[in-house]
């Protein structure tokens, strides 16, 4: 399941609650080149899954976690979250069978992909993976033949605002003047509808589309109340943000769900609430290092001649206030190692904005920088002042845990990174499981932690 480079490295300490990340990456460059390799890899600090984890449970205590295994499969994250009481959203038998190959009890798992194959039903019938998510009557005739003692949960649209990428309503949901028929026709087909869920989307732009998704859930909950199906769970979806998006914050985002869950279900009808976030967990964990492979000076002119205008739109750069930048009839060309058929292929499913770090900065030179592949497609950044790059200079990248390895395809057979996992010492000596099970043989544990904090990851 892990693609690309599953050769992983044994876990690294540091003291204090703040990874000395140029330091560790430095070393890891140093450590690398003295046997002459140049490869990318991913610095992943797990005491930021661990941070992002409790700060959920101080956050949105009644809201349970199942993981979106899409937004990065890493083997290290799994393993992590798993050991750490997390449940896993799941979208196909794979990535099922990788949960349950960690020991994770089915009932952590809901198979949250409205269209399922009948032959990954009948595996999940068969491992007992009984909770999983529809939104049409054709899924209900499949679900009856393959696992008809399915709970099921009902995906509903709800309104995505005109910006987002990710538009899910496009694709999934049934609408709220369909939600009545389909929970009859479940109703009378003998199933067990026990739930609703949403997904609203991303980036998610202001906290009011989980308010108004959580009044529709609320709909249609009553409405299969109603119809005497045994309603008991509410699934919120993902969309979290894992670092601020620009618009909104996860606090803000919390404290809206948390009204809105106080208004429509409160605590005192013990309805199940759950969530399936994957940006928030993993994107600020994982930091990336790559190095330039190539470097081409090349005149503005050529470029505009000769490429599709969108592939060059202007970003805003912290950095542009430099009047050297300010030249811009020489393009400064690079080309990296990875790209985005590799570790940015967040570029192009979630437009994300790549920050790409010198360890040294020097002038600013108008610049793009490319990935390694012989597609034109493959542009990691567009046109934006960047300090010069000369060939074999490492540089990194952070927040850039969510949809890059799992979405990477390795086109033109380009090796995916190394990844190196490292942790506070503080936050190791909580999870002890972690080691156990890791195989991290080399890791030296000193139980300093208090006891509480061990209460609140384990829970
Ligand atoms: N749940 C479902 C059903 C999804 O389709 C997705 C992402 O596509 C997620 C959860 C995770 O969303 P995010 O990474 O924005 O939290």
């Amino acid at each position: 399941m892990c693609k690309g480079n599953g050769d992983y490295h044994n876990l690294e300490l540091y003291e204090g609650d703040v990874l000395p990340l140029e330091s560790f990456l430095l070393k890891k460059v140093d450590m690398l080149e003295s046997q002459n390799d140049n490869r990318p890899f991913f610095l992943v600090d797990l005491a930021e899954l661990y941070r992002m984890l409790e700060q959920w449970r101080r956050h949105l205590p009644r809201v349970e976690l199942f993981y979106a295994l899409k937004c990065n499969p890493h083997p290290i994250v799994s393993r992590c979250l798993a050991d750490a009481g997390v449940g896993f959203d799941c979208a196909s038998k794979m990535e099922i069978e990788q949960i349950l190959n960690l020991g994770v009890h089915p009932s952590r798992i809901i198979y949250a992909n409205p269209y399922k194959p009948s032959g990954y039903l009948t595996y999940a019938a068969a491992n007992n993976v009984d909770l999983m998510t529809f939104d049409s009557a054709h899924e209900l005739t499949k679900i009856k033949k393959h696992y008809p003692n399915a709970r099921l949960v009902l995906r509903i649209w709800t309104r995505n605002g005109p910006i987002m990428i990710h538009n899910l309503s496009k694709k999934f949901g049934c609408h709220t003047r369909e939600v009545r028929a389909i929970l009859a026709q479940a109703a009378k087909m003998n199933l067990n509808v026990v739930g609703v869920s949403f997904h609203v989307g991303g980036p998610v732009t202001s906290p009011d589309y989980y308010a108004t998704a959580i009044e529709q859930a609320h709909r249609a909950f009553n409405i299969g109340l109603s119809l005497g199906l045994n309603m008991e769970i509410i699934d919120i979806g993902g969309g979290f943000p894992g670092k601020y998006n620009g618009y909104v914050t996860f606090e803000e985002v919390a404290e809206s769900v948390n009204k809105s869950l106080d208004r429509y279900f409160p605590a005192s009808e013990a309805v199940r609430i759950i969530a399936e976030p994957g940006h928030y967990f993993v994107t600020a964990a994982f930091t990336l290092t790559v190095s330039i492979i190539g470097k081409r000076i090349v005149s503005k002119r050529d470029i505009d001649d000769g490429c599709k205008k969108d592939h060059f739109k202007e970003h805003n750069s912290d950095e542009t206030s430099n009047e050297e930048a300010k030249d811009e009839s020489l393009i400064y060309m690079y080309v990296l190692d990875q790209g985005t058929c590799g570790a940015f292929a967040n570029v192009t499913y979630d437009d994300a904005d790549i920050q790409l770090k010198l360890l040294q900065n020097s002038n600013l030179k108008t610049s793009i920088v490319w990935g390694p592949t012989c597609a034109t497609f493959d542009c990691v950044v567009a046109k934006r002042q960047l300090s010069e790059m000369e060939v074999g200079q490492r540089l990194y990248i952070p927040n850039m845990g969510a949809y890059s390895l799992s979405l990477a395809t390795g086109f033109n057979g380009i090796e995916l990174p190394l990844v190196f996992p490292v942790c506070s010492r503080y936050y190791c000596a909580t999870v002890p499981l972690i080691f156990e099970q890791l195989l991290f043989s080399k890791v030296c544990l000193t139980p300093t932690a208090p006891k509480t904090h061990i209460k609140g990851l384990l829970l």
